[in-house]
Order: C-alpha cells, then structure tokens, then sequence
C-alpha cells in the first residue's frame, strides 16, 4: 500500500505532516488535550476543529501519532479485540463488532423521550450510571456555556443529573474534547465518555497509551455515524428559518414534528432575535434545499477516510431505527448494540421495571438501518482509497484496503459527486458567508445537486429492477439451479 513518499510501512504518520495536511483531521481535540502546551484546537476557515501549533518547532508531537484516531496503526478491530475478544459470550459480525445484545427500543417516560433525539437511550444509560453511581461524571456534549455563533456546543464534564439532561439530542456540530482531558485526568472518580465511534477510538487509543487515563474512563458509549458537519451546515440552517446565525444562542438539529415521520425532522434556531421574533424559528428539513445527507454537504473531509459506524469499540452504541416499520411512530425509536455485560444488565433492569421499551433486534434488521452507510463506508470507501493512491495522496490506513473494483460504474460516479458536492458546498458557503441569506450558494450548487439527484434515481431504479428479477428468477424456481 501506498501510504506516503516518505512514510515506511506500520510507522504512525505526523499528525500535523500526514493527518491535518491531508483533510483527514476530525478534530477531536485528543492530542491538543494531551499537550495542551504544545497543541491548541482551532476553527479553521472552513468551520472544522484542527489541532495548531503552538510554538513553530513543537515538541514531542511525534508521540501523539499513536493516539490519534487517524494517525495510529491500531484499528477499531484490534482495540475491539483487546477490550471484547476474551469474554465468550460475545458475538462478533464483521458489520456490527462484538455484541452481546442488539435491541430496538425507547425510553417510556414522555417527556425524556420527547426532548431526546431518538429514543433517549443514550441519556437514559448516562442517568443510570451516573444515579447509581456506578460512575461519577459523564463527559458529553452540551450546549457551550458561552455561546458564540460559531461556537454553539461543546463538551463538559457533567456531575449533576439536572445537567446531564441538557447533553440530549444529536449536534451536527463540530465539537472537540481537549478541554476535558485534563479534567478527567485529575478527576477524583469514574467517568463516562460519550462520543462519536472516531471519538470512542481516540478515547480507548489514549487508555491505552495512558493509565492514569485508562483508570478515570471506565465506560464510553457510542453514537452511531454517518458523518460530522463544519459550523457552515448550522449557518445554512439557520439561514434556511430566515434568521441570521449572529442572533442565534442555540440550536435543535432534530425537532421532532407531530404527525410526520420519525425521519422527517425539523430544525429549530433560538435567539432573542430570530425571523419570528418570537425567540425561535424553525423550518422542517424536508424544505431545506439538498436537504439529503447523501450529497455530504459541509461533511468533514476526515469522514471520508472512516469505516466506522456502529462505534464498534464502545460498551453500548445507539442509532436511529431507520426502518419503515419504525419511522412511522414520530416519537423516535433508537437502536441500540450492547457489548458490556454491565450495560446489559442496566438495560434488562430498565426493561423489566417499565423504565425502557425494548424488542429484540435480528442483525439482519440493525444492518439494514444503516445501509446506504455501511456502502459508503465498505466498498465506497475502499474505491476512495484507491483515488487517494492513484493520487499519491497519503491516506489513514483502514480496515478494508483501496480496491479500483469495489464499486460499480454508477456507484463510482456517485463516490466522485459526492466528493465534488462536498468540496463545492464549502466553496460557495465561504462565498455566501458575507452576502445575505442563502440565494448565491443555492444557484452555485443546484447544477452539481441536479446530476447527483439524478444517479442517485438511476441507482434506485437500477437496485429495484435487480430486486424485481430475483424475485422473477424465485418464482421460477431459478434460483434453486
Ligand atoms: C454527527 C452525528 C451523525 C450521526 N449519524 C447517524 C447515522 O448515520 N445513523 C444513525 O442511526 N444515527 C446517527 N447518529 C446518532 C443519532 O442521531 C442519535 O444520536 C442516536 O440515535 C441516539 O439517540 P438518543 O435519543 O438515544 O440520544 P440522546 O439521549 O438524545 O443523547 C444524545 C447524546 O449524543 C451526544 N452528542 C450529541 N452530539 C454529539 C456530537 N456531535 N459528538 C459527540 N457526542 C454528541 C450527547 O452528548 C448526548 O449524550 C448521529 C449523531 C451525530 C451527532
Ligand atoms: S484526529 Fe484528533 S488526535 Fe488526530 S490530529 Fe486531529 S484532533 Fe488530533
Ligand atoms: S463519520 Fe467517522 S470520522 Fe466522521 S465523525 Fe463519524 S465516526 Fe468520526
């Protein structure tokens, strides 16, 4: 494999020379966390966190390639290995890691399950642990304490049950926890990090290097992911309410909607000066224009290089169930994959006592709400790699190597779209910034938009008529030959 001119073979890459130089930089902050006199973590121009120098000849940064998500030779399965492989109870499926249980379910309080952005599962299990003291602290993400416009959340270490409430609800948000590293590391008890899986990774890649570290963070638990967002992706929200991201105080990326789809959210800006006026405006995402997360609008470059998503070294990881039998029930219904024998204890308790509505999950089903992803992430991934290669370009190593023969035709035009989308939403964002509302940006993309509408159908129609002539061929008793 290719990795990079001067780059041997299993050696970590710079963090700042290969990870942050070629996009693949998610900017969570872990290293600037543990060399808080050497990193600081920075918004660049195009709204994303990256770790920057602070001195021109930094010192000692060579050993944080071990620990950063995307420099490290140690994949997700290895650290999976290590922390799941030895108890026999558990399964392993090459989609979903190690389990012990899948489920589907929520929580059946009204108002938790309201406030929440699925099925409250993640803050449910944060509430027990933390009431019943089994940890001491959860560092989680919550809306920054002095917010700015760009600099709407952030992550806190919580002690108190009443602040742990405002940690609900995903934040399509870059978020970044080098503050908290210190803080855990001389935090008198146990904590509970929650994060995204690239997060989880960093987390369990700096316990292992770290044990004073390993000690403090007892428990993670994950969020599955599809991709993370610049601050751009808020403005053009906000943008699209009519408001102006400078008044905003905050924000709801998943406003549930009575009546509609659990996947027809909306999204939802506060100020005191909003186009409303009333304090809030809000505009349901299915009139944001390119509202699709297939086009990967304002997507993280590093989200490209990723082949996670179920957070698979994470004691329990939570998800949407994306599935026609469950988006129907506007309230939210979460998936949830457990690993930890403790969590799965939690969670029959939680069952048992009313507390939590659960079914059971085949993998089948948990894989299935995922899929689009889980493509993007196997096969897309490993035709991208093979374009980083043909480039020259270092790329992150990855569980699945660069392959040209992955992805189909179409299916490779789709992956250089997606990539043309990304990196022109940025462009004309950056454009749109100092103009009024959003029109310049909307013209600039609707041709790019328009053609990747378009195979987006042509794949639909293609996957349809493939399902229609399996199901031509069973009734004719083809497939038994
Ligand atoms: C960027 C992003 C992409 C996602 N992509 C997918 C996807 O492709 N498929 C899917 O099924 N689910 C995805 N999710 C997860 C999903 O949106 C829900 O978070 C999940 O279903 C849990 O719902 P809940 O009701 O149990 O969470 P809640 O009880 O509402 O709790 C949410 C928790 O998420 C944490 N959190 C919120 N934003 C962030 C963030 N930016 N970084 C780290 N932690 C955060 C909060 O601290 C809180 O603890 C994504 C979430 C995010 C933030
Ligand atoms: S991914 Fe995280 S650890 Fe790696 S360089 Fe970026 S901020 Fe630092
Ligand atoms: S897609 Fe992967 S790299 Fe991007 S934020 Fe999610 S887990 Fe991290």
């Amino acid at each position: 494999m290719k990795l990079a001119p001067s780059l041997p073979e299993n050696a970590p890459a710079g963090i700042i020379s290969h990870v942050v130089a070629n996009g693949a930089c998610v900017g969570c902050g872990l290293c600037a966390g543990l060399a808080p006199e050497t990193l600081k973590m920075e918004l660049n121009s195009r709204g994303c966190y990256e770790p920057v120098p602070r001195t021109t000849d930094p010192e000692g940064i060579d050993q944080l390639s071990e620990t950063c998500p995307f420099a490290s030779t140690t994949n997700e399965d290895d650290i999976a290995k290590s922390l799941f492989g030895q108890n026999p109870e558990l399964q392993h499926h090459e989609q979903i890691g190690y389990f012990v249980d899948t489920h589907v379910g929520f929580v059946t309080d009204p108002e938790h399950r309201a406030s929440s952005t699925s099925g409250g599962l993640i803050t449910w299990i944060a509430e027990k642990l933390l009431s019943e003291g089994i940890v001491d602290a959860v560092a989680c993400v919550v809306p920054s304490e002095h917010a700015a416009p760009q600099r709407l959340f952030e992550y806190r270490l919580v002690t108190d049950l009443n602040e742990l409430k405002q940690a609900r609800k995903s934040r399509y948000y870059p978020v970044q926890f080098s503050k908290i590293i210190p803080e855990i590391r001389a935090f008198d008890g146990r904590v509970l990090f929650i994060g995204l899986p690239c997060f989880v990774k960093a987390i369990r890649l700096a316990a292992q290097a770290d044990k004073t570290l390993a000690a403090k963070v007892t428990h993670t638990v994950g969020l599955f992911c599809g991709h993370l967002k610049s601050t751009f992706f808020s403005e053009y929200l906000i943008r699209s309410t009519g408001s102006d991201e400078t008044q905003i105080t905050t924000v709801d990326f998943r406003k549930k909607i009575a009546g509609q789809k659990a996947n027809h959210y909306g999204f939802e800006a506060f100020g005191d000066r909003t186009k409303t006026g009333t304090g809030s405006s809000w505009i349901p995402m299915r009139q944001v224009f390119a509202n699709s997360w297939t086009y990967n609008l304002f997507m993280l470059k590093a989200c490209e290089f990723c082949d996670d998503i179920m957070a698979e070294t994470a004691d329990a990881s939570v998800g949407d169930a994306w599935l026609p039998e469950y988006v129907e029930d506007d309230k939210g219904i979460s998936v949830l994959v457990v690993r930890s024998a403790e969590i799965a204890t939690l969670i029959e308790n939680g069952h048992a006592n009313g507390e939590l509505e659960l079914g059971s999950l085949s993998t089948d089903k948990l894989i299935a709400t995922q899929r689009p992803t889980l493509q993007q992430r196997r096969a897309g991934l490993q035709y991208r790699l093979h374009l980083a290669e043909q480039r020259g370009q270092w790329h992150p190593i990855k569980r699945f190597g660069a392959d040209p023969g992955a992805c189909n035709l179409l299916y490779k035009a789709v992956q250089h779209l997606r990539m043309a989308t990304r990196e022109s939403s940025f462009r004309h964002w950056a454009s749109q910034r100092n103009r009024q509302g959003r029109t310049y940006f909307i013209a600039r993309m609707t041709p790019l938009i328009l053609i990747s509408w378009l195979a987006n159908e042509l794949r639909h129609i293609r996957s349809r008529s493939a399902a229609v002539k399996r199901r031509l061929l069973r009734l004719l008793g083809a497939d038994a030959r």
